[in-house]
């Protein structure tokens, strides 16, 4: 009977991971990015840039095709035929940005947690489904001190594909140069993206649940409410080995 391998490193999810879930409107967001394109008509283009958001996500999930936030703030000035200034896209992605920042707060127990994975001689990554840009997320988690707990970070803003298709979760494994993908746990709070996807990898998946996204049929191999919980369960899969699965 096939084994696995004892845990070699750790991927974890952002959003609602790493970060406690935060339900933001999305559309006052968009309007400080609204406000710097086109002032005149900000309300109107505020939805745009919302509606335009919404469709990204929804095409992404349905296709697995990746993109960043400048594809949606284009296809949002697009729909709406306000004339804005090209030059001013850069400045309106930075206003929507900064105004996400509070809403980026790392989980107080994340820094503990990875230090303590850290020591027990394991790998961390990070591996986000995310159309933002590498810089806004790794300045967010080098503000709350755990950037250089995390030995490598991939964002499918600079993919081809998002989780849960297997290019994605096979640029982390490779930056964490992790051959085996059943020696890689991977942690995160969408049974479909992460979960689901994880798994068809081999991976072991331990979910951190999150009422607010959408369900899918899959079993975790664990689950934890808080992210401490992990560190029994890694330990036991440590101290287990070459048990059937
Ligand atoms: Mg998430």
């Amino acid at each position: 009977m096939a084994t696995r391998t004892p845990p070699q490193a750790v991927v974890f999810d952002w959003g609602g991971t790493l970060t406690p879930y935060h339900d933001v409107d999305l559309l006052d967001l968009w309007r400080v990015a609204a406000d710097v394109l086109a002032p005149e008509q900000a309300p109107e283009l505020a939805d745009a840039l919302a509606a335009a958001e919404r469709a990204w996500w929804e095409s992404a999930v349905a296709t697995g095709r990746s993109g960043t936030t400048a594809d949606v703030v284009a296809a949002a000035v697009a729909s709406t035929g306000i004339p804005v200034d090209v030059a001013l896209h850069d400045a309106a992605l930075t206003a929507h940005l900064q105004a996400w920042s509070p809403h980026t707060v790392t989980d107080p127990e994340a820094g503990p947690v990875l230090r303590a994975l850290r020591k027990r001689g394991l790998r961390l990554g990070l591996l986000s489904n995310t159309h933002w840009p590498r810089a806004w997320h790794e300045s967010w988690l080098a503000r709350d001190g755990v950037l250089d707990l995390l030995d490598a970070r991939i964002y499918t803003s600079e993919l081809a594909t998002l989780k849960p298709h297997a290019p994605a979760f096979r640029a982390i494994l490779a930056a964490l140069r992790i051959g085996d993908p059943t020696a890689a746990v991977f942690v995160g709070d969408r049974p479909y993206d992460d979960i689901y996807g994880a798994q068809a990898m081999g991976m072991r998946a331990v979910l951190r649940p999150n009422a607010v996204v959408p369900a899918y049929d899959v079993r975790p191999d664990a689950r934890i409410s808080r992210l401490s919980d992990l560190l029994p369960l890694v330990d036991g899969w440590l101290n287990d080995r070459g048990t059937p699965r």
